[in-house]
């Protein structure tokens, strides 16, 4: 008997722990979110036993013959997802598809444009320690201290004076909209490519709730993992064919090997979901819930309490709440969340004073919470509690734990997943 449990009692016994802390606190990390479980069952199959080097009905290995139909699935229904013309989704995480992304359009040493990593970039749009990084030629724009909101002034007079080869849109940190046509008017007055990372806001493009970045990008890179739903992974888009080869070369032989075919089936699944009315319907409620939230966090309460909302509020999926005046500093206010049952990640604020293990600030986001079926009044609830856990002095965090526990049973995750160890 070689399954889990029996086999390595020690891993199972760590998979259920997980699982249980998955169902009995509340997820709020911007960038988590629960893959169905049909994308589970899907990706702890079979299928992780195949070489499938190459692309449908041209690859370098035999017995692919039901592998390709997965993967022409998930291309078909990908471009359907964003009506794009052409779609890859052989990057095996959000990361390698930036890196193929940029290995398409630009050549190693040129010069690239992106948001500022303490400003709410990702480390693949430039960061010093990063392939980005380390390979081109990164230059930083940033957001307005006052407003916190992108400096498109700043993107435009970067992009004359360096005059890159690819200026990137796109954000890990950041809690509005980009204005992709203007991205695009001041790409094409340099004569750059244009390339949005939507990782983070994909679901609510493909939810009709954010404005589509394809009719203006060159090239559109995303997770799979996030807002949108499904297994960790990458994928790449575009409408270009001169570009789509090259993309297509970039993934493999350029940068990978043997696609994660397994994987690749739960993005189908994954992205099947996406295409039903209830995927519009828990984007909406994942929007409406981190307004809920940014909107108690403004009330005068927080205020007195030195907590402020990052540009006053929300139009996706997350909240960036200010703590530089409180009296908790990121890491504490972490915390005193996590003592509550509620997971975050502290993130730093535009010019933070305190270093990035520490932070002043904390990014929360409520894609996770709304797949678990979280409406305006649980948000509210959940609102409430955060508001409590941020108050000054000493706050009766067992007590919070206690209705984040009344929450989470209330929305059993998983009801139907069997433990291995019982
Ligand atoms: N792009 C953006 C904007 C992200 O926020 C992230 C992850 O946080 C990534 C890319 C990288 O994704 P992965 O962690 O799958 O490599």
């Amino acid at each position: 008997n070689d399954h889990l449990s029996e086999f390595d009692p020690d891993i199972a016994a760590l998979l259920d722990a997980e699982l249980h802390r998955q169902q009995s606190t509340l997820e709020m990390i911007a960038s988590e979110n629960f893959a169905p479980v049909a994308a589970l069952e899907a990706q702890g199959s079979v299928l992780t036993n195949k070489y499938a080097e190459g692309y449908p009905g041209k690859r370098y290995y035999g017995g692919c013959e039901f592998v390709d139909q997965v993967e022409t699935i998930a291309i078909d229904r990908l471009k359907q997802l964003f009506d794009a013309g052409y779609a890859n989704v052989q990057p095996h995480s959000g990361a390698t598809a930036n890196a193929a992304a940029l290995h398409a359009i630009a050549t190693v040493g040129d010069t690239i444009l992106g948001l500022d990593l303490a400003n709410g970039g990702h480390l693949t749009h430039g960061m010093k320690l990063n392939f980005s990084g380390k390979l081109y030629n990164p230059i930083a724009y940033h957001v307005v201290p006052e407003t916190g909101l992108v400096d498109m002034d700043e993107v435009r007079s970067l992009a004359h004076e360096h005059r890159p080869t690819v200026i990137i849109a796109g954000w890990s940190a950041y809690p509005r909209q980009l204005d992709f046509a203007l991205f695009r008017e001041i790409a094409d007055e340099v004569g750059a490519k244009l390339w949005v990372d939507m990782a983070h806001f994909a679901g609510l493009v493909a939810a009709g709730l954010h404005p589509s970045p394809l009719p203006h990008a060159h090239i559109v890179t995303t997770t799979t993992h996030k807002t949108l739903g499904g297994p960790r992974g990458g994928a790449i888009l575009t409408n270009d064919e001169d570009i789509a080869k090259k993309m297509r070369s970039a993934v493999f032989p350029g940068q990978q090997g043997g696609p994660l075919e397994h994987v690749i089936a739960a993005k189908a699944v994954a992205f099947k979901m996406a295409l039903e009315p209830e995927f519009a319907e828990r984007q909406q409620r994942t929007i409406e819930g981190a307004q809920i939230l940014a909107s108690r966090l403004l009330a005068d309460d927080m205020t007195a309490a030195g907590v402020k909302v990052l540009t006053g509020g929300t139009d996706v999926h997350l909240v960036l709440v200010d703590l530089r005046d409180s009296e908790l500093n990121g890491q504490q206010a972490e915390d005193r969340l996590h003592e509550a049952g509620i997971t975050v990640n502290r993130n730093a604020v535009p010019n933070d004073p305190r270093p990035p293990m520490v932070t002043s600030g904390l990014r929360i986001g409520t894609p996770a919470l709304a797949t678990r079926g979280f409406g305006a009044e649980e948000f509210t609830e959940v609102a409430d509690i955060i508001a409590a856990a941020l108050q000054p002095g000493e706050v009766d965090l067992e007590g919070l734990r206690k209705r984040v526990t009344v929450l989470a049973e209330r929305f059993p995750l998983y009801p139907d997943l069997v433990p291995f160890t019982s």
